[in-house]
């Protein structure tokens, strides 16, 4: 069970960007090459509850940061593994509802964007 009394873990991964499961932060070690871009990230996964709130949603709404995350996918293909939204970390599946809701969102942009074309 999550609690807050639990202090927060970081384990270095070769993929991704970031991400949090519980009170575990998953991070890239190849972002640490970029001081001020890990500090922002690290921060930011530090405000996750590591659950789905409505907070969660909220700052990466907030802090979404689309501009330093290609840069970084760019030098460091391997993070592209950061946008499907599922996967699985130490033997536990999770899922990321965050992008999951974003995508969904986007495919129905792009069929009404279709769909208006059309007409
Ligand atoms: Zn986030």
């Amino acid at each position: 069970m999550i609690s807050h009394d639990t202090p927060l873990k970081v384990i270095y991964i070769d993929h991704s960007i970031a991400y949090r499961i519980g009170n575990t932060i998953y991070i890239n070690k190849d972002l640490f090459k970029y001081p001020k871009f890990a500090k922002k990230v690290l921060k930011h996964e530090t405000e996750h509850t590591g659950k789905f709130t409505k907070h969660d949603f909220y700052i990466d709404v907030r802090d979404g940061n689309l501009w330093d995350n290609l840069k970084f996918i760019v030098r460091h293909p391997k993070a592209l593994r950061q946008v499907i939204p599922f996967g699985k970390a130490e033997g536990v599946w999770y899922y990321d509802l965050t992008y999951i809701i974003q995508y969904i969102i986007l495919i129905i942009l792009i069929t009404l964007l279709i769909f208006c074309a059309r007409l």
